[in-house]
This record gives C-alpha cells, structure tokens and sequence, in this order.
C-alpha cells in the first residue's frame, strides 16, 4: 500500500477514535442533507425555530442582537410578511413593532383583525446593518424558514409587504407598484403584494392604495370562508 494512503488512514483512525472519545458516535452528515432530513419531521413552529437554532448561516448573524422569528397565530388565516427587522425589532425580538409596525397594527384593525389573530414574518430573521437591503445570498439563506412557516401556517392569502417580499415569494423582478392589489400563488396561497407601513410613513400619499388592497384581502379571505362553510 501507498505510504501516503497508510497515512491517510491512520490520521482518519486517530479522527474517529476521537470522535468516539468526545461521545459522538456517527459522523456529521452535511448541513444540507441532514436539514433535508429534518425537514421532513416539520410539523409547528417550534420545529422551524429548533431547526433555524442560534443561526449563522449568512453573514446577518454577525450584527444582529435577536433572531425575529415571527409572532402571531399558528393557524392564521392571513399572514404579513415583510423585509426584515429595524433598530426596534432587533432589540425587541418581535417584528413589526417600530413606527412602521404601529401603522401596520393599524392596517390589520382596519379590517377588523387584530396582530394575535394574524401571523407576521420577515423575508430575512437578522437586522441588516444600518437598516441596508437584505443581500442576495443573505435572502436565500433565510428563505427556507420562512416558506417552512408559510407551509406550517398554510394561511389563505399572505399580504407581501413591500418589493422585497413581494419580489422574493412570486420569484420576479416587477416593481412592487405593478404588483400591489393584483393577486398571485404560491404553493396553492394566495398572495396579495402592497406597500410597505415604511413607505407610507414617508409617501402617506399612497395610503390609499394599501387600503384597497386590504379590502381585495378582506373581502378573498369572506369568500373563503363562504366556500369553507358551504363545502
Ligand atoms: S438572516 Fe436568517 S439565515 Fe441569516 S443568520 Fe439570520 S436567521 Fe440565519
């Protein structure tokens, strides 16, 4: 045999029986096929949270204070998703709860929800620095999660909140204003994009437009239930 191959093996053999003595008595799978895996055992919320953990699989981790996971009603008929966390939810752990969540509060009073009635998530978990764009590779890395908790919540209709969730659910590049009010699917959800409660902070003008499509979302999610009721 090789010298070089014997060696390879004796180091390989020294690895495992290293291993074995730190207790560990099967080797690491990698991440991908072993999320794959637990994957399949997703069945609540609190299994998509065990399986993000203490995440550092893009570089957000390394400024965030909290992980914003999500808050709101596991079987909610109607889910918010929006960019990603500010200053106030990085601190806070809870998304949605600056000035722009207080006037997304107000949006869902507005056709007589409340924020414990519906789900609310963001496209990425961690705070951008200085409040930036979510990256690329930072929104691929995250969106796993999320679709976990669209598929544990299977809402009936999702009100994407601004162009980046708008364009990372319907996978497109179209402006949130050719989007907004006009409905989509994914996986069998409906998907109403708007404008974003930060972008109506700064153009209040626009205010309209959000109000009309949370009476297209208020009046999809009556019929619904209609149709649940009499099937
Ligand atoms: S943004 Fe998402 S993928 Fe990136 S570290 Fe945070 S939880 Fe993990």
């Amino acid at each position: 045999m090789d010298e070089n191959i014997r060696e390879a093996i004796s180091d390989l053999k020294c690895y495992l029986e290293y291993l074995k003595g730190m207790g560990i008595s099967s080797l690491p799978v990698s991440e991908n096929v072993s999320e794959r895996v637990v994957k399949s055992e997703i069945q609540t919320l609190t299994d998509v949270q065990k399986t993000l953990g203490d995440c550092k699989r893009c570089k957000l981790h390394r400024t965030r204070r909290t992980i914003v996971f999500g808050e709101g009603n596991e079987k909610a008929t109607l889910m918010f998703v929006g960019e990603g966390p500010g200053y106030d939810e990085d601190v806070q752990g809870r998304p949605f709860v600056g000035k722009a969540g207080q006037l997304l509060t107000k949006i869902i009073e507005s056709i007589n929800l409340s924020r414990e009635e519906v789900y609310i998530a963001n496209i990425v978990k961690c705070r951008p620095p200085q409040n930036r764009n979510p990256e690329t590779d930072e929104i691929q890395s995250c969106n796993p999660f999320l679709m976990d908790q669209i598929r544990v919540i299977r809402p009936r209709i999702i009100c994407a909140l601004g162009s980046f969730a708008a364009q990372t659910l319907l996978k497109t590049s179209t402006k949130i204003s050719e989007l907004r009010g006009k409905i989509f699917d994914i996986e069998g959800i409906k998907v109403i994009p708007t404008y974003h409660p930060a972008f109506l902070l700064r153009n209040p003008e626009r205010k309209r437009d959000v109000w009309e499509d949370m009476k297209k979302i208020a009046e999809y999610l009556r019929n619904a239930d209609r149709r649940g009721q009499s099937g």
